[in-house]
């Protein structure tokens, strides 16, 4: 068993309702110094269902509602503690980081583990393995998650007029609601996170991780942990081309994300896809089934007004009746752009981006005589547009009803993908084109109301349910690998009952999760012994039978 000493670091956050059957106990550990943060004595009234009557009581109670939430949603043996604090985090007039969270440790190859070789959030590791694979103090790395929230929002230095909302009720007004910005850095730190450098591409200590697993890459067409560096690191800033593999996730997506995503539609030639567009604040908004026409570069005089023939901020100087219009973003507004294009007789307008980048961001602008779509594309997808403009270019410029604002046309969620890279955004997140919502975008939405969505079957992706299927896909079934009323292993009897859980599953499945998961038989056996130390400590076997099941264990063929 290996371990890293590792502390992530996110954004923002948000999220929806969920049933509750499972439990979890997750323990805050308040980190703050006497007077300040949890601790501060300043007088509150009650609100929103938190009955404290001090400004750090109602912090604590907020945290542990949050935490009581995923608590109610995760299943685990092991208490959670998550380390936490106010503290005075970057914040600015017109931006803050309300908080962060992330997994204080990561374990790979212990007992129990379903993919061999793949770093795991220390919170899910301490549930497959059964037992605290870092037991200690409270205030120490023997905690699983670290937690650490603005102190200053709502100060004058600290996006005035805002602050947090302490209640429960989601009732938060212009406020920052906490419970909501809580649920989401807690599920960085229980398994919304991967570990491997954005900006190299490298992996942590050369081993992939569990959410990385279910990273894929419609580009290069591999998973995180089939990628080199370079492919990763690339990857990483493909907007619109990273998706989400996991199986429940992907299940849950029809009954998560709605249909309709704003997109340029490439009919000729269709090896060019579909781009990702920036909205326009201005003109019709983008219907279904949108607008088609030929593409055609629009033309205007190079001078003082625009230095380039294809800035549209003169007058159009070639007839675009008809057509759709391709300009270059730069030097004049949007809104001049577009309504020269309109005055050429264009039905839409394609604004290129002049800067790398994607996604395309929105268009600002106001003119009511503006009466045709245009949307922004990116400065590649323009470069590609031009490219093929030797020939026959159609596009359709519209809602696309057919994809899910959120997923890919094979409907798998998309991760944020943003060029270039964000370093505590990019890839631990839900793209922001998602709608509804998500509590897992980059940014916390106001609309959010307590619910985790898909996050809760993306923790079902990671193994959070896993009960000893030995199969590493989160689905929560038993194989039933031996229904012997006895644990036999290789044909060697132990005697040792064969007790079925509560889940259904029994110790001889616990046993093929070691089978599966191990790289050889040193790793099988030590597997076995940490598990059967586990079962005797929680009074399942005694001594004799867990010494029985060890011996078949060390003499097995694996
Ligand atoms: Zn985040």
């Amino acid at each position: 068993m290996k371990t890293m000493k590792f502390l992530a670091c996110c954004a923002l956050a948000l999220l929806v309702a969920a049933p509750a059957f499972a439990t979890a106990n997750i323990v805050i550990v308040n980190t703050n110094a006497p007077g300040v943060g949890f601790n501060d004595p300043t007088p509150a009234v009650p609100a929103g269902g938190n009955p404290g009557t001090t400004v750090g009581q109602q912090r604590l109670n907020a945290f542990q509602y949050a935490a009581d939430i995923w608590g109610s949603i995760l299943d685990s043996p092991v208490t959670i503690y998550i380390q936490s604090s106010f503290t005075p985090l970057a914040c600015t007039a017109t931006a803050a980081t309300l908080g962060s969270a992330g997994p204080i440790q990561v374990f790979r190859d212990f007992p129990n583990a379903e993919l061999p070789g793949h770093w795991y959030h220390v919170a899910l590791a301490n549930k497959l393995a059964g037992f605290d694979l870092s037991p200690g103090p409270n205030g120490t790395s023997a905690d699983d998650i670290i937690a650490r929230f603005n102190s200053n929002l709502g100060q004058p230095t600290c996006l005035p007029g805002s602050g947090w909302y302490y209640g429960f009720d989601a009732n938060h007004g212009t406020k920052i609601d906490l419970v909501t910005v809580l649920l989401h850095e807690f599920g960085h730190g229980l398994g919304f996170s991967g570990f491997y450098d954005k900006a190299s591409g490298a992996l942590l200590a050369g081993f992939p991780d569990v959410y990385g697993k279910y990273n894929f890459s419609t580009t290069f067409n591999k998973s995180w942990p089939q990628m080199t560096d370079l492919e990763r690191k690339t990857a990483t800033i493909d907007t619109n081309h990273v998706v989400w593999t996991g199986i429940n996730v992907t299940a849950a997506v029809p009954s998560v994300l709605a249909f309709g995503t704003p997109l340029v539609t490439v009919n000729t030639p269709a090896s060019l896809g579909t781009y990702r567009v920036g909205t326009a604040a201005f003109g019709p908004v983008l219907s279904s089934p949108g607008v088609t026409g030929d593409v055609a570069l629009a033309i205007d005089a190079s001078n003082v007004a625009g230095p380039s023939t294809t800035d549209g901020c003169t007058a159009i100087t070639n007839d675009l009746t008809g057509k759709i219009a391709l300009l270059d973003r730069g030097t004049c507004g949007f809104v001049v752009k577009v309504k020269n294009a309109q005055d050429a007789g264009a039905i839409g307008v394609l604004i290129a981006d002049n800067a790398i980048g994607a996604p395309p961001a929105g268009m600002a602008g106001v003119d009511p005589t503006i009466t045709i779509p245009s949307v922004r594309v990116s400065l590649a997808n323009g470069n590609a547009l031009k490219a093929a403009l030797s020939g026959t270019v159609n596009v359709t410029m519209g809602v696309n009803m057919a994809v899910r604002a959120g997923a890919d046309p094979a409907g798998r969620a998309l991760l944020n993908a943003p060029d270039p890279v964000v370093l505590g955004s990019s890839i631990s997140h839900w793209d922001p084109i998602a709608f509804p919502n998500l509590l897992m975008e980059p940014a916390i939405n106001a609309d959010l109301t307590h619910g985790v969505d898909l996050t809760r079957q993306e923790m079902i992706d990671i193994g959070w349910f896993s009960d000893g299927d030995g199969v590493p896909d989160g689905v929560d079934q038993c194989i039933n690998s031996s229904t012997s009323a006895t644990v036999v292993i290789d044909g060697c009897n132990s005697g040792a009952p064969n007790t079925t859980f509560a889940t259904g599953c029994r110790i001889s499945d616990q046993i093929n999760d070691c089978t599966v998961g191990a790289a050889n038989h040193g790793a099988f056996v030590s597997c076995v012994s940490a598990l059967t130390n586990s079962l005797k400590a929680q009074g399942v076997i005694t001594g004799q039978q867990k010494g029985a099941i060890q011996s078949c264990a060390a003499r097995a063929s694996h």
